[in-house]
């Protein structure tokens, strides 16, 4: 009898999530910046902290910028054009291995 429903779940939802993440496009990812900045406290949508991300306005520019992870995306509201950088994905990782030490 082969029983591991529970681990199986578990991978799924983790590669579902790497997916979803990096299919994502600018806009989105601007709306769930957004979000998360009122949300989650100024949080971050690429590395889920708070208090690190700044909003910023430049003319018709509207930027977020992660202190965090260096995540960036902005909506430029002239044009209607997005763009996003990805932030560093092992910053969120960086306590847990002070931890071990
Ligand atoms: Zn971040």
């Amino acid at each position: 009898m082969l029983v591991f429903p529970r681990d199986c779940r578990f991978v799924q939802s983790v590669v579902e999530a790497i997916m979803v993440r990096s299919e994502r496009t600018s806009s989105e990812w601007f709306e769930e910046a957004a979000r998360s900045y009122v949300e989650r406290h100024q949080g971050c949508a690429w590395c889920s902290g708070s208090y690190r991300v700044f909003q910023v306005r430049r003319g018709h520019c509207v930027e977020y910028y992660c202190n965090g992870c260096e995540f960036r995306v902005g909506h430029d509201e002239k044009t209607g054009r997005y763009f996003s950088v990805p932030g560093d994905e092992n910053v969120g990782k960086a306590p847990e291995t002070m931890f071990e030490i």
